[in-house]
Parts: structure tokens; C-alpha cells; sequence
């Protein structure tokens, strides 16, 4: 069965009146973007729904692979299109569409029509039974089934006729587009591409900053960084990724505060740089990997430590999660296997042997203080000399 268009469908859940459009007008900008290296497509809309026509040959599972990385998508139905909407050709383009897609064997079917088009002369039921009655006698192995058909041939009244039988599941979410920009401290971990993957997918636009630590952090290491940030761009669009030089400001820490505190000190310090070059870049929110309690530096009160330096709100949506949950959606979106490679980071190098677990927010401050003297400038140059990355999805 050969294929030459698409229907889109989206969840109108929160998109009534004039968000409606807006919402449609970034999704069909979202498909073109990710389907226009696949062939020549037409992107048209009728009430409710969006639709995909092909006007050059191409691949079936790679046009089904992309939007199924499109968020907003909640079902993309592969159609066959009747320009008349008339009765006959209505019977003879489903009698063709069952033909070619399942052939005559033994299946069970029910037709269900909607009519959008109330000024067509016969009731939705009535077509059903129709259709259903043409079928059974074209097709001696079909029997009928209302309840629990193996095929649901779906025939949709509109402009014109759109017959079709499968949903294939689409990501869900929101276009990406419709809900501001967030920052999202990418680390070459696990957590971090599924935190960035999951706001994104409520329709968030990404930035992303990596703290590098040179000479003890390796070209391997930010490389497999950028990987990452590219496999995310696959759902979320471009991603502008900065680079910061932190080694500067984690030798001093080392150098100058207690070491049972460096995790939790550096971890402010990151905080504090990812919050200015969000304000920078007009994002409106931070994003991390952290899930409760999963390391010393992701306990209630290193979280709070981390978290008072800064006033953008922060996401942490693994923070509820298992590990083992994090890793499921990891392999689903293709960050795990890129985000297990052994290269170290920047916080594995100056960890200490038995960090805090509960640290203490007055007595972290009372260290910091002991940075005074040379912060300033170190954040200032670490500042100055980000290395920007644009990176897009392949
Ligand atoms: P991940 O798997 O995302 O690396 P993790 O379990 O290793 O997380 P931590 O190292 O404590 O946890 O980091 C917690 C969060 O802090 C990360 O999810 C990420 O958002 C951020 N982070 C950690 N290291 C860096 C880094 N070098 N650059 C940017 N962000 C980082
Ligand atoms: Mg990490």
C-alpha cells in the first residue's frame, strides 16, 4: 500500500480561540522543519486537523520516524484522499483502500464516519452500514465486528473524503515554540538530555551550557556533550549550547574551601553562571537532571543549597523518578548509549572522598567567603571566553 498523504492529529486540550491558532501555526512550522529534507510536502489545515500531502516520492518510515518526533503530535494516520465527496466514490475509494491495504482475508471490520460536512445528504450511520454492506460483499472473508474489529475503517466527511484505518502514535506534548525558553545545564550524563527532552516536549524552546574543565576534562568529553545536545535537538530544534571554561573557578574551590563542601559549592557556582546567561539569552527558566536523593549533592538539603543562589525558577522534572525510569526514556529518545560512553566530568575530577550530605546553608555561605578575593574576576573571564555552539538536528 503506497501512501501519498498524512493526517495530523493533535490534542485541542488548551488551545481554544485564538492560542488555537497559534498553536497550529507553530506545529505545521514544526513539521515542515522536520519532513522537508524527506521530500516535497504540501502542509494544509481543515478544522482540527493537519495534513500532510506528499507531492514528491518518499520514505514511509522515515516521514513516520520524524513526525513521530514532533511534539504536539498525538496521532498520525496514514490516508487516502477522495476529492468528491459524493456517495459513490465514497464506496468505491474504501472498497479500493481495503483491497490494497489488507486484501480479502479473514478479518473482522466496523466502518465509523464522521461527518464534518453536515450538508451531506446521508447520516453518518447510514453510511456506515452502506459502506459495510458493499464491503461484505466484495470481500467474502470480512465479517463485521461493532465491538472489537480487527480494522476500523474511518471515513472522514470534509472538503473532501479521508479514508484511513491505523493511528500511529505520535509524541504528544505541545509544539515546541509555544512556551518560552528554558536554559538546561547539560551535563554528559544520564539525567540531564531526558530533563531537557521533557520540557521541551511541553513546548519549551532550549538553550543549553556545559561546564568544561580543561586540561582534566578531555575534547571526548565536551564532544560527546554536543553529541547529546544533538540527539535532543531531534525533538527540540536548534539548540544554542555555551561552553564555559570552569576550571579556574573549581581549582580555587578546591584550593581554598573545605573539601567535604566542593560539590555543593561548585554545583552554586554553576547555578549562578547558568542563571546570567539565561537572563542574557532571554530564557525564563532553568533545567537540571537532579532526582531526589540520588547522589550526595541531590539530597533535600543540598538541593536547597543549590537552589538559593538562584531567582529564575528552576525544573528538575527527573526529580520524582527512579533511576531505572530516567534510563527507559534515555533509550527511548537515543541519548543512552551516548551518555554511558566512560569520559569523565567535570565533577568526578574534584570530588571529594565523603562529601556532606546535609550541608548546612549559613556555613556553605561562611566558605564561599573565602572566594572574595579572587571570584570576580575568575567568573568575569569565565564569562567572557563561553564558547557558543550552534547545534541542529541532523
Ligand atoms: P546527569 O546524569 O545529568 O549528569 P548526575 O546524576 O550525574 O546527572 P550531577 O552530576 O549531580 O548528577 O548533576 C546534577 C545536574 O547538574 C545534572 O543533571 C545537570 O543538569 C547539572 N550538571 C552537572 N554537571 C554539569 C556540567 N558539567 N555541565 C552542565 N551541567 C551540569
Ligand atoms: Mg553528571
Amino acid at each position: 500500500m503506497e501512501y501519498k498523504a498524512f493526517m495530523i492529529k493533535y490534542a485541542e486540550i488548551g488551545t481554544k480561540g485564538k492560542n488555537r491558532y497559534v498553536f497550529e501555526d507553530v506545529l505545521c512550522n514544526r513539521i515542515k522543519e522536520h519532513v522537508d529534507k524527506l521530500g516535497d510536502f504540501v502542509i494544509r489545515r481543515e478544522y482540527g486537523r493537519i495534513f500532510l500531502e506528499a507531492e514528491s516520492s518518499f520514505d514511509y518510515e522515515d516521514v513516520i520516524t520524524e513526525l513521530q518526533k514532533v511534539f504536539g503530535i498525538i496521532g498520525i494516520c496514514p490516508i487516502v484522499v477522495e476529492d468528491s465527496v459524493d456517495f459513490d466514490s465514497i464506496k468505491n475509494k474504501s472498497i479500493e483502500y481495503m483491497g490494497k491495504r489488507y486484501g480479502n482475508k479473514n478479518l473482522t471490520f466496523k466502518v465509523y464516519t464522521r461527518r464534518a460536512d453536515k450538508s451531506f445528504p446521508m447520516q453518518s450511520m447510514e453510511v456506515n452500514s452502506e459502506i459495510g454492506h458493499y464491503l461484505l460483499e466484495e470481500f467474502s472473508d470480512y465479517k463485521v465486528d461493532v465491538h472489537n474489529p480487527d480494522v476500523m475503517l474511518t471515513i472522514e466527511l470534509r472538503e473532501k473524503v479521508y479514508i484511513y484505518s491505523e493511528t500511529i502514535k505520535g509524541a504528544g506534548g505541545l509544539p515546541v515554540g509555544t512556551n518560552g525558553k528554558a536554559m538546561l545545564l547539560l551535563s554528559g550524563g544520564i539525567d540531564s538530555p531526558v530533563a531537557g527532552y521533557m520540557i521541551s516536549k511541553r513546548g519549551v524552546e532550549l538553550e543549553a551550557i556545559y561546564f568544561n574543565a580543561p586540561p582534566y576534562t578531555s575534547e571526548h568529553a565536551k564532544q560527546k556533550v554536543i553529541d547529546l545536545a544533538r540527539i535532543v535537538s531531534e525533538y527540540s530544534g536548534p539548540i544554542r549550547l555555551h561552553i564555559v571554561n570552569f576550571t579556574d573557578i573549581q581549582l580555587a574551590i578546591y584550593e581554598k574551601c573545605p573539601h567535604d563542601e566542593l560539590t555543593i559549592i561548585m554545583r552554586r557556582y554553576m547555578m549562578r553562571i547558568a542563571e546570567d546567561i539565561a537572563k542574557a539569552n532571554s530564557c525564563q527558566a532553568l533545567i537540571t537532571g537532579e532526582s531526589i536523593g540520588q547522589v550526595a549533592s541531590q539530597t533535600m538539603q543540598s538541593l536547597y543549597c543549590t537552589n538559593e543562589v538562584c531567582t529564575l525558577p528552576v525544573f528538575r522534572p527527573c526529580i520524582g523518578m527512579d533511576k531505572q525510569d530516567i534510563i527507559d526514556i534515555s533509550e527511548k529518545i537515543d541519548t543512552y548509549e551516548t551518555s554511558i560512553l566512560p569520559y569523565e566530568d567535570c565533577c568526578t575530577i574534584f570530588v571529594a572522598k565523603h562529601p556532606v550530605t546535609k550541608p548546612n546553608l549559613d556555613i556553605i555561605k561562611r566558605s564561599e567567603t573565602k572566594l572574595t578575593d579572587v571570584i570576580d574576576e575568575l567568573y568575569k573571564t569565565a564569562i567572557d571566553t563561553i564558547e557558543v555552539c550552534e547545534i541542529k538536528p541532523e
